[in-house]
């Protein structure tokens, strides 16, 4: 059997809050020179520490009392140039299969904001195949088999050879379990996706706290 390993990008390969935290220093540096408006960064990060999500700018712009155009602070957060690095564990998956089992990525997201985060990440050369579910449109994101599916045509190989490596069990592997493949929940301590309780069809085969905990002798590594 030639296995191949998916991986998933965001929490899986590297932590997604840094990502949020840089594109924070970005709209901030950007209200900064445009706007007079300083803090908002440091703002920002305080309000993700304490839970919010989905309207923090928003709140940040209360919290300092001021306005600023929030559709235009997106785009300067969405194209900004993140500031990220990998997990250590998956720079050393990378080492340790290079050569030894094809590597794809798949993952969700506005399809130019992942590119992005893979060219910071300096990984594109690892993947044979790499899927980013927003080019087929948003209904193709996962938990759609679309993405999977294109990785299995690209790689060629027999559905049970995928190995499916990702940390949000809402949508990574209740496709990749029905078309056959192996799941891998990589449930990492302070993920920007806690979970509560898992749905049935919904878990992955084995659940590890970091990649280092991959059974990597199944895999004949
Ligand atoms: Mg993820």
């Amino acid at each position: 059997m030639s296995l191949a390993l998916v991986l998933d990008l965001d929490d899986t390969l590297y932590p997604e809050r840094a990502y949020n935290f840089s594109g924070f220093r970005a709209v901030g540096r950007h209200l900064a020179a445009q706007h007079g408006i300083s803090g908002f960064a440091d703002c920002c990060v305080a309000l993700f520490e304490s839970g919010a999500r989905g309207d923090i700018f928003d709140q940040a712009l209360a919290r300092l009392g001021v306005t600023a155009d929030v559709a235009e602070l997106l785009t300067v957060y969405r194209e900004h140039a993140p500031e990220i690095t990998l997990f250590e564990d998956a720079r050393t998956l990378f080492e340790r299969v290079r050569g030894k089992l094809p590597l794809a990525l798949l993952t969700d997201g506005y399809a130019a904001v992942q590119r992005r985060k893979v060219a910071a990440l300096g990984i594109a050369d690892h993947f044979a195949a790499r899927v980013f579910s927003d080019d087929e449109g948003r209904e193709a994101w996962k938990p759609s088999p679309l993405p999977y599916l294109r990785v299995m045509n690209l790689l060629a190989q027999k559905a049970e050879e995928f190995i499916y490596v990702g940390d949000n069990p809402a949508k990574d592997f209740v496709t990749a379990r029905k078309l056959g493949w192996q799941t891998v929940w990589v449930c990492r301590p302070g993920a920007v996706h806690q979970v509560e309780a898992v749905a049935p069809g919904f878990e992955a085969d084995i659940v590890i706290e970091s990649l280092t905990g991959l059974p990597w002798h199944r895999y004949g590594l």
